[in-house]
C-alpha cells in the first residue's frame, strides 16, 4: 500500500528525516515548511495524509489541523499531529482540532510505520467511498449521495477488550465507556467465541495476558470469517516492539503503549471504528449500487435496463432449444384519472400494489418487470401465445375483481388493465420486433374497451 503523505515541519532537518523514513517504507512524500503552505498543497487534493508539526511559526499546527477539518474539501484528510512534549494536554487540544491521531519526538520507527498505514487504509477507505458515489451519479443513479450512503458519523461502537488484569481494563473501560459500549472479556477463547457471536467495532487486546499468547488470538480472529474485518488493537508494554511487529504482520491495526494515556485509546478508537464502519457502509453500498442499476425502486421489480440486458438471453435460449418464448405487456387503464383524481401517492399504491400481484401470478422463471410509468412487461419461457393469453387474461380478472386500497388502506378505488400478447416468430425474430408486436396488440385492447387482453395475430 502506498500513499502520498505531506510532511509539514518548520525545521527543515525534521522534514528531511521523516522524508527519508517514509520514503523507505516507499510512500511518497510531499513537503511543506509552513501553515500556509500545508493548506494550499491539501487544498489542490495533493496528498492523503499530512503529518502536522504542532510547533510553528506563525501559524501552529493546531490552527491548520482546525482549517482544514473545517474546509469541506480536505475535511476526510487524517492528520498526525506531531508534539514535542508527550503531554496529554496537547493530545486534548488536537483532539479538540480535529486530529485524528498523535506522535511525540522523538519519533519511533514502528509507530510512524504503523500510524502512517493505518491511516492511509482510513483515507482509501473514505476514497472508495466517494468514488461510488461519483460512479452512482454517472450510471443515473441520482439518489445515491453521500448522505444516504451516510459518511459514518464518530456515533458509539461495540468494543470488546481482551485483558485479564483488572487495573488495567478498568482504565480502559473508563476512559472508552461514555463514547462506546465496551464488553471486558479476561480469558482469550471465550473472547474469540464473543467476536464470532457478538459484531463489535473493534477488539482491543493485552499483549500480556497471563499464560497465553495473545498474537494467537490475533491469528485465529483474523483466521474466522466473522471476524476476519474486525479492527485490532494492541496493548503493549515497553520492550515488546518484536511482537508488536509480528503482530502487524498477521494484520493487528493498530497499538498502544502502557502506560494507556486517556486521549491516545481514544483516539486510536476512533480512528479504527471509523474506518471499519466506512467499510462496511462500502460494502453495502456495492450491494445497494447493483440492487439500484436494476431494481425499480417504486415497486422493487425489475427495471428496464434489466430487461433489456437479460431479454437478449432468453431469446437465444428459446431459438438454440427450439421453444417459444411469449411477452405480455400489462398497462393500467386510465392511470393517469388516477393520479388526477386521488393524487400521486394514490398513484404509487396502485403501482406496489399492482407490481406486488403481478408478482404472485408469475413463476420463477418470468421475467417481470416495471417498464416505466403504469406499463409492466412480463417475459415468459417455454410459453406458447394461447397459454401466455390464459395467464395475461387471469391477471386481468384478478386485477378487475378486486379494488385497490388507497390512503393507507381508508379508500378503495377500482382498477382495470389491458394486455397486449406477443410470441417469438422464428429464428429472425427480436425482443424489439416482439415488445413492439405485444404492443400493437395493447393499443388495440385500449381501443376495444379497455379491460381485456388482445394476443397478436402473426
Ligand atoms: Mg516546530
Amino acid at each position: 500500500m502506498t500513499a502520498r503523505v505531506l510532511v509539514v515541519d518548520d525545521i527543515e532537518a525534521n522534514v528531511k528525516l521523516l522524508q527519508a523514513r517514509l520514503m523507505a517504507e516507499y510512500f511518497e512524500v510531499l513537503t511543506a515548511s509552513n501553515g500556509p503552505e500545508a493548506l494550499e498543497i491539501c487544498q489542490r487534493g495533493k496528498c492523503d495524509i499530512v503529518l502536522l508539526d504542532v510547533m510553528m511559526p506563525g501559524m501552529d499546527g493546531y490552527e491548520v489541523c482546525k482549517r482544514l477539518k473545517a474546509n469541506r474539501k480536505t475535511a476526510h484528510l487524517p492528520v498526525i499531529m506531531v508534539t514535542a512534549l508527550d503531554q496529554p494536554s496537547d493530545k486534548v487540544k488536537g483532539l479538540e482540532a480535529g486530529a485524528d491521531d498523535f506522535l511525540s519526538k522523538p519519533i519511533n520507527d514502528l509507530a510512524l510505520q504503523t500510524r502512517v498505514k493505518s491511516l492511509a487504509r482510513l483515507k482509501m477507505a473514505t476514497d472508495e467511498l466517494h468514488l461510488r458515489v461519483s460512479t452512482g451519479h454517472e450510471l443515473g443513479l441520482d439518489n445515491i449521495s453521500e448522505s444516504n450512503i451516510g459518511l459514518p458519523s464518530d456515533h458509539a461502537g461495540r468494543v470488546l477488550v481482551v485483558d485479564d488484569r483488572a487495573p488495567s481494563y478498568e482504565a480502559m473501560v473508563s476512559a472508552l465507556g461514555s463514547i462506546h459500549t465496551v464488553t471486558v472479556v479476561t480469558n482469550p477463547q471465550e473472547a474469540l467465541f464473543r467476536a464470532a457471536d457478538e459484531s463489535f467495532d473493534l477488539v482491543i487486546i493485552s499483549l500480556a495476558i497471563e499464560n497465553f499468547d495473545a498474537l494467537r488470538l490475533c491469528s485465529q480472529l483474523r483466521s474466522l470469517d466473522r471476524t476476519r474485518l474486525v479492527p485490532l488493537l494492541l496493548v503493549a508494554n515497553e520492550g515488546d516492539e518484536a511482537s508488536l511487529i509480528r503482530g502487524i504482520d498477521l494484520g493487528v491495526n493498530d497499538y498502544i503503549n502502557r502506560p494507556v494515556e486517556k486521549n491516545e485509546l481514544i483516539a486510536r478508537s476512533k480512528t479504527q471504528i471509523r474506518r471499519k464502519r466506512l467499510n462496511d457502509q462500502l460494502r453495502e453500498s456495492v450491494q445497494t449500487t447493483m440492487e439500484m442499476a436494476v431494481k425499480d425502486s417504486l415497486t422493487g421489480l425489475n427495471n428496464r435496463r434489466y430487461f433489456d440486458s437479460h431479454s437478449e438471453n432468453l431469446i437465444n435460449k428459446a431459438i438454440v432449444g427450439e421453444k417459444p418464448l411469449s411477452l405480455v405487456v400489462f398497462d393500467i387503464d386510465f392511470f393517469k384519472n388516477v393520479n388526477d383524481t386521488y393524487g400521486h401517492l394514490a398513484g404509487d399504491d396502485i403501482l406496489k400494489n399492482f407490481a406486488s400481484r403481478l408478482n404472485k401470478n408469475v413463476r420463477s422463471e418470468d421475467l417481470a418487470c416495471r417498464f416505466g410509468g403504469e406499463e409492466f412487461v412480463i417475459a415468459m419461457p417455454e410459453t406458447d401465445v394461447a397459454l401466455a393469453y390464459v395467464v395475461a387474461d387471469r391477471m386481468r380478472r384478478e386485477i378487475a375483481a378486486h379494488p385497490f386500497l388507497i390512503d393507507g388502506g381508508k379508500q378503495q378505488i377500482s382498477v382495470t388493465v389491458s394486455a397486449g400478447v406477443s410470441s417469438l416468430q422464428g429464428r429472425d425474430d427480436t425482443i424489439e420486433g416482439m415488445i413492439k408486436r405485444a404492443d400493437e396488440a395493447l393499443y388495440q385492447a385500449k381501443r376495444s374497451g379497455r379491460n381485456q387482453v388482445i394476443a397478436d395475430a402473426a
